[in-house]
């Protein structure tokens, strides 16, 4: 496939015309990106029209030169039986293009989406991040939408985003780790290196054995009613819906949220209504752990 790309100066003259044609049909392109501030409307449809091409998109020229503005074409190209590809035409000044994405920008596309849509790997789904942005905005990993090629990955963000939010996106680059090469690193120490000191330490964080669930639960310096709710919901004997309606029948779903079963787990962390108070207590950077623990680990850890 070929393509002419001209920045061109005085489009609509003859010159223009005739240049243009014998190019045409020297290299018979099959798109050709003309980029010319100076002609827009009617005129700029006329002379397109002239050149022979039977489609076409203009953009119009937007503000003077040093201003930031975001002009750009971008379109999916599909050429015979090519595997179809992203073409995007960029003029103006394209600092904004290739800079990453804003917390601005992320929080305009996080509310932009649907309350039970989750936007990460963590399992989030948006309403909570809506309800808490001030919490939430420093655990936003933009990385979680690149695939493993380092790409961005654009069936996620058609899953979750609008088209005018998503074609904004990926016409920025995805985040790289800045010219370093990958490499192995420690994750105890502070700078990656393996020390002795530093799993000696984090060794010394491993439980014993001995010192079970129950025994901490009973140990723990709380009021008496709180550890007896504990233990029963330790042993999964709470009266929730899912419970109630396996023994009395009936629909065992939660009436907070209409968002399916109440089990134990629903209750405590997983409804909307939970999960909006845990983000509150639990500290920032230990969110996402917080929400991704299956049960035992998450009591164990947790009581
Ligand atoms: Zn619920």
């Amino acid at each position: 496939m070929i393509s002419l790309v001209w920045n061109v100066r005085g489009a609509a003259s003859d010159a223009f015309r005739r240049t243009f044609k014998d190019m045409m049909k020297q290299h018979k392109p099959d798109l050709a990106i003309l980029l010319e501030t100076k002609c827009s409307g009617d005129t700029a449809k006329k002379v397109i029209q002239h050149l022979g091409f039977t489609n076409f998109i203009i953009k119009e020229a937007q503000g003077f030169v040093g201003e930031s503005h975001r002009q750009y074409i971008h379109v999916k190209v599909q050429y015979q039986r090519d595997k179809e590809w992203f073409l995007m035409a960029v003029t103006s000044d394209c600092r904004k293009l290739i800079a990453m994405p804003t917390k601005m920008e992320i929080r305009r596309a996080i509310f932009s989406i649907g309350s039970l849509k989750v936007p990460g790997s963590d399992g989030l789904p948006s309403l909570i991040y809506k309800n808490n942005w001030e919490i939430m905005k420093g655990k936003l990993l933009v990385w979680e939408w690149t695939k493993q090629n380092g790409k961005w990955d654009i069936d996620k963000f058609n899953q979750n985003l609008p088209p005018e939010i998503v074609m904004e996106i990926i016409c920025k680059p995805p985040p790289q780790a800045e010219n370093d090469d990958d490499r192995r690193g420690w994750r105890p120490s502070h700078d990656g290196n393996f020390s002795i000191n530093s799993t000696y330490k984090e060794l010394r964080k491993w439980p014993s054995e001995e010192k079970t669930v129950w025994k901490q639960l009973w140990s723990w310096r709380g009021p008496q009613r709180a550890k007896i709710f504990l233990w029963t919901a330790m042993h999964k004997k709470l009266m929730t819906n899912q419970r109630r309606a396996r023994i009395f029948g009936g629909v065992g779903d939660c009436t907070r949220c209409n968002g399916g079963q109440e089990d134990i787990f629903h209750v405590l962390r997983n409804c909307p209504k939970a999960s909006t108070i845990w983000v509150n207590l639990v500290k920032t950077d230990e969110i996402p752990n917080f929400f991704q623990l299956e049960w035992d680990n998450w009591i164990e850890t947790n009581l």
